[in-house]
C-alpha cells in the first residue's frame, strides 16, 4: 500500500484508508483484512454507533500499527463536551490515544475558540496526537485555526467523489497553502457508483482497461492523485477491501484524466463545498 506524509504529522500514512459508518459487527473481517493490507488509517466517530467498538475489537494487540481517527460530535463540541466526548470515545475504542481528532462538522452551536482550547489540552494531555476538522470551508478552517495557540489543523476531511467534485473549487487549493491534508469521505458517492451502462461508467471502464484495474480502482487513484489527497472509503466485504488495496500503487494518464473531466465536470471557481 502507498504511503505518503499526512501534513505536518511526520506520520507517513496510506493513501487508501477505512471508513466505518453504518459498519455492522459483520464488517470485522474486511477492516482486519485491510489492516493486513495496510489499509491502517482507521476512520471513526462518535455519531457512528457501534464503530468504535468494532474497531477496538479489529486493533486488540495492534494498535499501535494504527492511524486512528475519531470525531467530536458539534452538539457535544463545547469546551468540557470535547473533553468528556473524548473520554468517551477512548473508553470504547479500549485505548488511550487517537491519532487524529476531528471536529465533524461546523454547527455553529459552540464557539469554534472553545471547541479548539480543548483540542489543545487533549493533545498536551496525550489523549490525541492530532487536531483535524471535517466539512469545513475555507473561511471556517481560518477560523478554526485561529482558535488554536501551538497546534497546527492537520487534516480536512471532506465528502469527494467523482460526481461531486466542490472541493477542488476553493478548499483544497487553501488546504495545500497550508499544508493541510484533505481526507476524501464517500469516494463512492456513498452506494451511488455510476453504473456500467451509463457514460459515465463506460468511461471508466475504458480507463480501467487501458491500466487492467477496475472502474472503483480508477476512481480511487483519480480521488488520491495529489500529495494531499487520501481516501477512506468503507467495505464491509473482503473482496471490496482488496480491490479497494488496488486503487493505488500506479498512475493515471494525463488521457485519462481529461476523458474523467470529460465525464465528471470539474467545479466553477466560487462552488460552495458540498458535504453529504
Ligand atoms: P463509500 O465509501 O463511498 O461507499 C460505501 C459503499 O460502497 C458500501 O455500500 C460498500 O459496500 C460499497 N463498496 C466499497 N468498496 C466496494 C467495492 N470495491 N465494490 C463494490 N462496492 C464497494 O461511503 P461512505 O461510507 O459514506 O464513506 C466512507 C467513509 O467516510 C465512512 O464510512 C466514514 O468513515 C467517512 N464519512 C465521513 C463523513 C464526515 O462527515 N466526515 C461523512 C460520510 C462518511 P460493502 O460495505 O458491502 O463492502
Amino acid at each position: 500500500m502507498q504511503t505518503r506524509l499526512f501534513a505536518s504529522t511526520g506520520v507517513k500514512v496510506p493513501v487508501i484508508g477505512q471508513g466505518t459508518w453504518q459498519m455492522k459487527k459483520d464488517g470485522l473481517e474486511a477492516l482486519r483484512a485491510g489492516i493486513d493490507l495496510g489499509m491502517i488509517h482507521i476512520d471513526t466517530a462518535e455519531m457512528y454507533t457501534g464503530s468504535e467498538e468494532l474497531i477496538a475489537e479489529a486493533m486488540r494487540g495492534i494498535r499501535k500499527r494504527i492511524f486512528l481517527v475519531s470525531k467530536v460530535s458539534p452538539s457535544n463540541a463545547s469546551y468540557k463536551g470535547t473533553l468528556r466526548a473524548c473520554d468517551a470515545s477512548l473508553k470504547r475504542l479500549r485505548t488511550d490515544y487517537v491519532d487524529v481528532y476531528l471536529l465533524h462538522w461546523w454547527s455553529g452551536s459552540h464557539p469554534i475558540a472553545d471547541t479548539m482550547r480543548a483540542m489543545e489540552e487533549l493533545v498536551t494531555a496525550g489523549k490525541i496526537r492530532h487536531i483535524g476538522v471535517s466539512n469545513l470551508d475555507v473561511d471556517q478552517l481560518k477560523q478554526a485555526q485561529k482558535g488554536l495557540k501551538r497546534e497546527k489543523i492537520v487534516c480536512n476531511q471532506v465528502l469527494y467523489h467523482l460526481r461531486s467534485r466542490s472541493v477542488e473549487s476553493q478548499v483544497l487549493p487553501y488546504c495545500e497553502s497550508q499544508n493541510i491534508a484533505v481526507v476524501g469521505y464517500s469516494p463512492f458517492g456513498k452506494g451511488n457508483f455510476p453504473a456500467a451502462t451509463g457514460k459515465q461508467g463506460k468511461a471508466l471502464q475504458t480507463i480501467a482497461e487501458r491500466h487492467g484495474k477496475t472502474p472503483r480502482q480508477v476512481a480511487l487513484n483519480f480521488l488520491t492523485r495529489r500529495k494531499s489527497l487520501f481516501a477512506i472509503p468503507k467495505a464491509s466485504n473482503v473482496d471490496h477491501v482488496r480491490e479497494n488495496a488496488g486503487g493505488t500503487g500506479w498512475e493515471l494518464a494525463p488521457d485519462d484524466l481529461r476523458l474523467i473531466d470529460s465525464v465528471f465536470p470539474p467545479p466553477g471557481e466560487n462552488e460552495p463545498l458540498e458535504m453529504i
